[in-house]
Formats: structure tokens, C-alpha cells, sequence
């Protein structure tokens, strides 16, 4: 088997995490896990899914019994709601159809598998799926596994840290007719770098000029900005703009449910006399592809989700909750960007108050990187990405000085 079958090479992030925990160095610092820390670098259960898991374990009716093939349907009507707004019209209509997955990878691979198989545009060059360079590493394992070829639009511009508007829009308006379009919702993985509402207006408007399909992911609703409504703008504009679009949910990051796997896939199309149909007919085909890739979705993470999205009071803690984590990440930019700015570190730093979310794109170097975890125990992934949440007011002072230290040199 071994032409077959060769050794694949390790996920580097989980080459990181290993060498991190192998380091024995009391002031080491890991930025490069993708899960919310406390100020005390420590996971953070959140207060609500500690009231909500209460309440499951007072629940003497609960038991093991096997979910709908779609889901808990509780979850998934709430995370309809909570994505596209109560009062919706694309729900009042019934255009939109919702199917619980395993968190908001297993919604990519839910969308993946289903454009690959009944995505029919026109010109056959359009059946390409268009992702941000860089994206989610992890798009273009799933994508390929289904054998939709993908492509890269432009996002990043090295010279601002910022937003490369042009190139983003220049790539999506010479893409063929039809393209498949992924789009991060917000507070965008790897760069934390989200276009303005001005300019997903612009987004919006090219694509539709060319009848683009709009795949969404969005796993970071209400941790980025600390407001559900804000962080879930872009995908409502676009379903106001009457868009037939796909969207990939997590809970992983805006409940810290990481290991639960609690998502949900949404399918949502143009308003119009056939829309109920399409929407029964793209529900019943979602059905099998789930039935025979995991049969129905684990229980735990959608029941506590669920009591939470369906209760006023729980609702309003969690609120307090996103604002909890949102707020901190926040505070950190600010801090780690004054402090670099006192300490006179050349270069800009204002991209790192700019940026948003779990993540920051430095800007440092590979070989800054390796001085940063050789010398000073730092461990970030090779393109300068950082977890905002590894830093906190303890070891904040550490970080920017070894920073400043390698660009300095
Ligand atoms: N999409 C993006 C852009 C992400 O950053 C993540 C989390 N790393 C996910 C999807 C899905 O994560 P999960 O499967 O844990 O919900």
C-alpha cells in the first residue's frame, strides 16, 4: 500500500499545539489555538451553558434516544431565527430550510457535498467553489473531498494588513457566470480583516450582476463584535438583496461548545411562487446526504444550545456572555497595540485594533515566528497569525516586548 497509501504530512496547528505543550518554560505563550482563554490563559466554560447543563441534568423525562435526521428541530428553527432575524420574511415565507450538523465543519461538508451533487449552472466552468486567499485551511480539504475544484479571490493586501477591496471585487467580477462565491460572515479566519457594509454592499452588487452563488460561514456570530445583529449583517443584507444562498453555522466559538459539535446548515432561496417547493424538494435531498454520511446529529451541544436560544433570560445572559469574551479580545488589541506603539516597534500597528475577532494577522514574519517561539516561547502558525485570546493581562507585557525584540533585530 505504500504507493497507495503515502505517510501524509502533520497538520502543522497540531504540530504547534504538541511542541507547546513539550516546552517546559513557565513563560511560554500559546497563540495559536483557535479557542477563547480566560484572563487566567485557562478554557472558559460559559455561565449560561453552565445554567442551561443544569437544567438538562434536572430533566427527568431526558434520554439517550436517537435525533430527527435533521435535528433537534427546537435548534434548528432557533438558529433559523437567530441567523436571519424572528421576524425574517425569508421564514414567514418558508424559503428557508435548516439541517443540524456536526458544527460548522460538518455544515461545509453538509453545502460541499450538496453543490457537488445538484449544483447545475449553466456554463460548466462555473462549478468552482471561489474562496478567500488565505481561507480556512480547512475549506479546501473539504471542497476538495468532494471534487468541487477550488479557486482563490484575492483579500489580503501585505502593504495596509488590511482589506485588498479591489482585488476581491476584480476576481469576483471575472469569475464565470454562476461561480460559487464563500464568504466569511465575519471576524474572518485567518486575517480577522472583514469588508465594511459599504463594501459587501458592492459584493452584493457584482455578484448579483453575475448571478454568483453566495456560500456563507459564519462561526463567529456575536463573539466578534460582541452584538449578534452586527456580526450577522452581511448575511441578511444579502437575503434582503433576495439571494439563493447557502450558510454554514458553528456554535463552536459563540458558546464554547468546541467539542460538542453543534451547527446547523441553512439552505435559503429567492422569494417567488415556487419557493415552498424548492425548499421541500433541497430539505428532502439534504435528508439523505445526512441519513447516509452520519445518519442524525449528536444531541448534547444542540439541546443546550437550544434551551438558550429559546429562553428570554438565558438569551439575555448569553448576550452578557459573548460580551464577556468579545469584550476581553477587544481589550486586548487595544493593550498590545499601545504597547508596541510605546515601546516604538517600527512599523504600523493600528491593523491590530482594525482587525477583528478571534484572530490577528501580525504581519510578522516566518523568521520572526521562529525567533518569537525559539527564543521567547511564543508559538503563533508561520503566517504570523495570532490568537487574541492566548493573551491576557499577565503575559501581555512578555509578548509585545519579545515582539518588539525580533522586529527590532
Ligand atoms: N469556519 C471557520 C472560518 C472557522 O474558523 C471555523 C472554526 N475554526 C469553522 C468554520 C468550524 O469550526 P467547528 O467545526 O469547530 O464549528
Amino acid at each position: 500500500t505504500n504507493d497507495v497509501c503515502p505517510q501524509a504530512p502533520e497538520d502543522p496547528l497540531f504540530g504547534l499545539m504538541a511542541a507547546y505543550r513539550r516546552d517546559t518554560d513557565p513563560k511560554k505563550i500559546d497563540l495559536g489555538i483557535g479557542a477563547y482563554r480566560d484572563d487566567n490563559a485557562k478554557p472558559w466554560v460559559l455561565p449560561v451553558v453552565k445554567q442551561a447543563d443544569k437544567l438538562l441534568h434536572n430533566d427527568p423525562e431526558l434520554n439517550h434516544e436517537y435525533l430527527p435526521i435533521a435535528g433537534l428541530p427546537d435548534f434548528t428553527s432557533a438558529s433559523q431565527k437567530l441567523i436571519l432575524g424572528k421576524k425574517s420574511p425569508a421564514i414567514q415565507e418558508k424559503r428557508a430550510v435548516a439541517v443540524q450538523t456536526i458544527s460548522g465543519t460538518g455544515a461545509v461538508h453538509l453545502g460541499a457535498l450538496f453543490l457537488a451533487r445538484f449544483y447545475n449552472p449553466s456554463n460548466s466552468d462555473a462549478k468552482a467553489v471561489y474562496v478567500s486567499t488565505p481561507t480556512w485551511a480547512n475549506h479546501n480539504q473539504i471542497f476538495g473531498n468532494v471534487k468541487l475544484p477550488v479557486k482563490g479571490y484575492p483579500y489580503f493586501s501585505k502593504q495596509t494588513k488590511g482589506l485588498d477591496f479591489d482585488g476581491m471585487i476584480g476576481a469576483i467580477e471575472g469569475a464565470p457566470e454562476g461561480s460559487i462565491i464563500l464568504l466569511h460572515a465575519c471576524a474572518h479566519n485567518p486575517t480577522g480583516v472583514d469588508p465594511t457594509q459599504e463594501q459587501w454592499k458592492k459584493i452584493a452588487e457584482v455578484m448579483k450582476a453575475k448571478h454568483h452563488f453566495p456560500f456563507f460561514d459564519t462561526a463567529y456570530q456575536g463573539f466578534a463584535s460582541g452584538s449578534l445583529e452586527k456580526d450577522g449583517w452581511a448575511i441578511n443584507y444579502f437575503v434582503e438583496q433576495g439571494f439563493e444562498l447557502l450558510i454554514a453555522q458553528s456554535y463552536a466559538k459563540n458558546f464554547g461548545l468546541y467539542g460538542e459539535r453543534a451547527g446547523c446548515f441553512h439552505f435559503i432561496t429567492s422569494p417567488g411562487s415556487h419557493a415552498a417547493e424548492t425548499v421541500s424538494r433541497v430539505g428532502s435531498q439534504l435528508a439523505i446526504l445526512q441519513r447516509s454520511e452520519i445518519s442524525n446529529p449528536p444531541a448534547y451541544g444542540a439541546r443546550i444550545a437550544s434551551l438558550v436560544l429559546n429562553d428570554d433570560k438565558l438569551f439575555a445572559q448569553w448576550e452578557e456572555d459573548l460580551r464577556t469574551m468579545s469584550g476581553r479580545i477587544i481589550e486586548m488589541r487595544k493593550v498590545l497595540r499601545s504597547k508596541l506603539e510605546e515601546l516604538g516597534t517600527p512599523g504600523t500597528w493600528n491593523h491590530i485594533t482594525d482587525q477583528i475577532g478571534m484572530f490577528s494577522f501580525t504581519g510578522l514574519n516566518p523568521d520572526q515566528v521562529n525567533k518569537l517561539r525559539e527564543k521567547f516561547h511564543i508559538y503563533m502558525t508561520q503566517n504570523g497569525r495570532i490568537s487574541m485570546a492566548g493573551l491576557n493581562t499577565k503575559n501581555i507585557d512578555y509578548f509585545a516586548k519579545s515582539v518588539d525584540s525580533v522586529v527590532k533585530e
